[in-house]
């Protein structure tokens, strides 16, 4: 985080989540659990908590929030995608974009679209939103891969699954992205697009095998924001801590260049 931060160095502060904001996506039970944290422990196989979890899960809720209304880049951690309605999962305490999501629409957004390019499925933000057609969800990920859904079968009213086999690039995360998800988003017409912007699908991320390029990553970021009204984005995965900075930069790059075009 200290690396991202040193590399923006015009950041603002975001602001800890109130529990009703986190209560929109998630069971009273989920929140409890991780308020009553006190020491060192493992909420799933993959997600070790200690006494500053909840703290770090509630400011980077909040902080989502508030990007999402500033039409700004949440700059956070922990990631949000995996987490379920009822339980933390995958490094995921609380749905960041998902509270953020419900945030926009207590705010009077009638329609969000949520894109995620994470290489992992986000399964948490699926679930949240399966039955609730207020809300598109979009994922493209690596597939077969953690944590094992969004497959080609797993789709709905409105979720777009677009599963992508590993070693895909630029080139293959364009063409889905023209293809399938840009006229799903159009069809959909959203008030506001919010960007689960992972970087695990960086060519040199060590966690998973796909080859997207930096400038691949601004042009999909630049694609986004062409597709709604409003645009913000919430960091999700990355895990090389050399390449992150500069992919961040180059994202927000593609954010912001679409918006001056279109205004
Ligand atoms: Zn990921």
């Amino acid at each position: 985080m200290a690396r991202l931060l040193d590399a923006f160095p015009d950041w603002q502060e975001g602001r800890p989540a109130r529990k009703e904001e986190v209560l929109r996506c998630h069971a009273r039970v989920h929140v409890e659990q991780v308020l009553a944290i006190h020491g060192e422990t493992w909420l799933d196989l993959d997600t070790p908590a200690s006494e500053t979890t909840a703290e770090a899960a509630f400011l980077a809720a909040g902080t989502a929030i508030e990007a999402a209304r500033q039409g700004a880049f949440a700059l956070v951690r922990p990631p949000g995608h995996h987490a379920l309605s009822n339980r933390a999962m995958g490094f995921c305490i609380f749905n960041n974009i998902a509270i953020a999501a419900r945030a926009l629409q207590t705010d009077g957004a009638a329609k969000v679209a949520i894109v995620d390019f994470d290489v992992h499925h986000g399964n948490g933000t699926q679930e949240i939103f399966q039955t609730d057609d207020s809300v598109l969800f979009v994922s493209l990920h690596q597939w077969p891969f953690y944590p094992g859904s969004g497959g080609p079968d797993d789709q709905a009213e409105t979720t777009l699954n677009i599963p992508l086999s590993a070693g895909c690039g630029d080139e293959e995360y364009l063409y889905a992205f023209d293809h399938v998800v840009a006229p799903e988003v159009e069809r959909f017409a959203p008030d506001v697009l919010l960007v689960s912007a992972g970087f695990d699908a960086h060519e040199q991320d060590p966690l998973a095998g796909m080859r997207v390029s930096e400038e691949g990553f601004r042009e999909l970021s630049r694609r986004c924001a062409a597709l709604a009204p409003r645009v913000a984005a919430v960091l999700e995965g990355g895990y090389n801590l050399s390449t992150l900075p500069r992919l961040v930069e180059a994202s927000l790059a593609g954010f912001t260049s679409e918006s001056r075009t279109a205004g």
